[in-house]
């Protein structure tokens, strides 16, 4: 079993339940659905094929629904492409017009107040460069091409020097959100995150609503770097959303930034997961460049949760095989010792002592006693979480009675979830849960395995309690 887990983006490639069949058992353990694209027909039929696959493979592939967040755009343009020449003038407007190589729409229209003289405009992925000459401060911005190349309609906008004053939820997340939220997904990505604020805000929506699911920030703004600690403090889980980060930062700036994000997320026990162009060639080709799988090699050996893919999947060529190669590069790394053994000790005495004792000393007798397994009942989740943090090479177990609990708890690193419901006694518990892995030949005879749950278990508090056997 591999124990990073895989992200795939869902699309026009990988709609059809055969595909998602097939992707599911290649490895994929999320599915992300891309609210910039797509109907809420469309992303309905992906949710039903995602569950539907579920039940016949009882399995609990999880759903994150990706808002866009405060994506810009220009607008349409004619032939649907247009030459910009170094050196050329062209407007950025906000009345909205089909567009040519010296007037194009943008779809923010607070642009021409919030931006500046010599800020950069950066479009389609960072590809074309204009610098502002001058604003009306009412409806127009004049600007000059500093990299040309063919403007194509609705590529994306960045603006890396400008402080955007869109809100982080817009119009169309907030109803968005609302779709995703009746249709009970697991986890909800939120674009463009600027300050902690904007996850708060985010997740008091979703209390609102009396719903569960937990929150993703996508790290894609150099703002957002100014406050991360508190940005992980507050998310459930973090996203390096290096397509836009590479372009909001110089792209040269990425990788150590990737890196200080996987640290800091192993230490709060915060999953973590890598994003975008992983294995982008796979859209057309079956198999990865060398730097791809060096990229994910990487990824993995980092200490990311998760990886994620997104056109490889959603539009590419090859849905399944774009699975399988990663998967074999999971498990390839993941025979490396330097993965492992990520204990943090926990400090404060705070609310959670108790439980993050039991669950780092189950993680450091594991290591020593070559435990097979770490097996936990969860009522909140907060177990898995921090046991999967500190990546023992133990395989992690964990029960619950709570359906859509085990499917949030898939997208974390090493977890494997089954559900048990009877909360008699601490004895039975054990005895049944460990008769589960052993018929399921998980665990066998004589491995030594660790239980921690919580006691006395009718009361459902937090975990408490550690024990070591030999599976009978
Ligand atoms: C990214 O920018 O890397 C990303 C994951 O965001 P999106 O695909 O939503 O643009």
């Amino acid at each position: 079993m591999k124990r990073t887990k895989i992200v795939a983006t869902l699309g026009p490639a990988s709609t059809a339940i055969e595909v998602l069949e097939e992707m599911i058992l290649a490895g994929v353990n999320v599915c992300r659905i891309n609210f910039s694209h797509g109907s809420y027909e469309n992303v309905l039929t992906q949710i039903n094929n995602v569950r539907a696959v579920n039940t016949k493979l009882n399995t609990h592939v999880a759903i994150l629904a990706d808002l866009q967040g405060p994506k810009l755009r220009i607008g349409v343009v004619e032939n649907n492409g247009v030459e910009l020449i170094v050196g050329n003038e062209i407007i950025i407007t906000t009345k909205e017009c089909t567009g040519n190589a010296q007037r194009v729409y943008i779809t923010y229209p607070q642009f021409p107040k919030d931006v500046k003289a010599g800020e950069n405009i950066l479009i389609d992925d960072g590809k074309l460069l204009l610098r502002v000459i001058e604003t009306n401060g009412i409806d127009e911005v004049k600007s000059v091409v500093v990299y040309g190349g063919t403007l194509s309609s609705k590529k994306g906008v960045n603006l890396p020097n400008t402080k955007v004053s869109l809100p982080c939820l817009t119009e169309k997340d907030l109803k968005d959100l609302d779709f995703a939220l009746e249709q009970d997904v697991e986890w909800i990505g939120l674009s463009f995150v600027r300050s902690y604020h904007d996850i708060a805000d985010l997740k008091q929506i979703i209390h609102t609503q009396k719903k569960l699911a937990r929150v993703v920030a996508k790290i894609e703004k150099p703002e957002a770097l100014l406050e991360i600690d508190k940005i992980i403090e507050i998310s459930d889980a973090i996203m390096v959303a290096r397509g836009d980060l590479g372009v909001e930062l110089p792209m040269e700036q990425v990788p150590l930034v990737q890196k200080m994000l996987v640290r800091k997320c192993l230490a709060s026990s915060t999953p973590i997961i890598i994003a975008t162009q992983m294995m982008e060639s796979m859209i057309t080709n079956f198999a990865p460049t060398r730097a791809e799988v060096n990229d994910v090699a990487n990824a993995v050996l980092d200490g990311a949760d998760a990886v994620m893919l997104s056109g490889e999947t959603s539009v590419g060529k090859y849905p399944v095989k774009v699975i399988e190669a990663m998967s074999r590069i999971i498990v390839n790394v993941e025979t490396d010792e330097s993965i492992y053994y990520k204990e943090q000790s926990s400090v404060s005495k705070n609310l959670t002592f108790v439980t993050d004792s039991i669950c780092y000393n189950a993680c450091i007798m594991a290591k020593h006693a070559d435990v097979k397994a770490i097996v936990s009942m969860t009522n909140s989740g907060y177990t898995a979480f921090r046991i999967a943090s500190q990546r023992p090479q133990a395989q992690i177990f964990i029960f619950t009675d709570n359906h859509s609990l085990l499917t949030t708890l898939n997208l974390l690193w090493g977890v494997q979830g089954f559900y048990y419901d009877k909360y008699e006694s601490t004895d039975r518990t054990i005895a049944e849960t460990l008769e589960i892995l052993k018929s399921n030949h998980f665990i066998a005879t004589d491995d030594l395995v660790i239980n921690i749950m919580s006691m006395p278990m009718k009361e459902r508090g937090r975990t408490n309690m550690l024990k070591l056997s030999q599976v009978k």
